[in-house]
């Protein structure tokens, strides 16, 4: 499996095909690592229940079916959150050596960054996992802490919770909202892979920036690098196409051969949005068919 992968065209492989982890090892995942506080598994499960019903009310006509049963299995479980992991930073980083052994070399090649303690949603396994942050918080709140020397007596611990909760918060938004997005058969290749990352990335940082506005204003997260540029990207695509965007953006294919011709066209045309200087501008990678940067996800 390993040769095959050092001797592919590392273009061959998309970035669905790369988050590779079937049901049955992600359950077991979720035994092994199963770190999270009951704290935090509140924490996933509310935040986890606002965001899908949020997106179930305002964006369901535009989700695929697949996707909405998916969204719609967890509605009656106990926890919610069937398809979320939350992980300490170190099980996070072995999660991403041991169980995602592809990515691990493209890696290797250079072809994608490295891990970044933050969250991913795994199309295949149809898994969500989160970092937990309590690392970052730490790290967040010392470099920021000399900024509120002036405020008197602050209560560390409070301010470290603080930063994690809404952290997670605006983590396990932006992948649930990801989540909804259409499954791997449609998935495009070559340079089309770069403009379909592209996106996906301004439409969840858009939909997420939108569902923190309203559902969580007390929360106040770090502003995630080319945020602006992405939500603006985002708006314009829908100020131009309308709310059929959506569709697109969730890759809500219709069966029907009018309406599948309908999607195509605009597909094409939104794509056609992307410039190859967009690409650079939004994040996305140094350039067309190069390598993705870190934040591309
Ligand atoms: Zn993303």
């Amino acid at each position: 499996m390993e040769n095959e992968i050092e001797n592919a065209d590392p273009e061959f492989y998309t970035v669905g095909d790369l988050f590779t982890a079937d049901k049955e090892i992600v359950d077991s995942l979720k035994l092994e690592y199963s770190s999270a506080t009951p704290f935090e598994e509140n924490l996933v499960r509310d935040t986890f229940n606002i965001v899908r019903d949020e997106m179930l009310n305002k964006y369901g006509d535009y989700i695929p079916d697949d996707a909405r049963e998916r969204l719609l299995s967890n509605k009656d479980n106990i926890n919610g959150t069937n398809h979320v992991l939350i992980l300490s930073e170190e099980d996070y980083q072995s999660f991403n050596d041991e169980w995602l052994p592809k990515l691990q070399q493209l890696n290797k090649q250079e072809q994608l960054p490295p891990l970044q303690p933050g969250g991913m949603w795994l199309r295949m396994g149809q898994v969500i996992v989160v970092c937990d942050m309590t690392e970052v918080a730490k790290r967040n709140w010392e470099s920021s802490k000399k900024y509120f020397e002036n405020y008197g007596q602050i209560d560390e611990e409070a301010m470290i919770n603080f930063i994690k909760n809404s952290t997670v918060t605006a983590l396990l938004t932006h992948e649930t909202i990801h989540s909804c997005q259409g499954s791997i058969e449609h998935m495009d290749r070559g340079r089309d892979m770069y403009i379909r990352v592209a996106l996906d990335e301004c439409g969840v940082h858009y939909l997420c920036d939108e569902i923190l506005k309203t559902k969580f204003p007390r929360m106040v997260s770090a502003p995630q690098q080319f945020d602006k540029e992405r939500i603006e990207k985002f708006q314009d695509i829908l100020k131009k196409y309308g709310d059929d965007a959506y569709g697109v953006l969730f890759q809500n294919v219709p069966k029907g051969v009018a309406e599948k011709e309908h999607y195509e066209s605009l597909k094409k045309k939104i794509y056609s949005e992307f410039t190859e200087e967009d690409i650079v501008r939004l994040g996305i990678a140094d350039r067309l068919t190069s390598k993705f940067f870190e934040n591309a996800s």
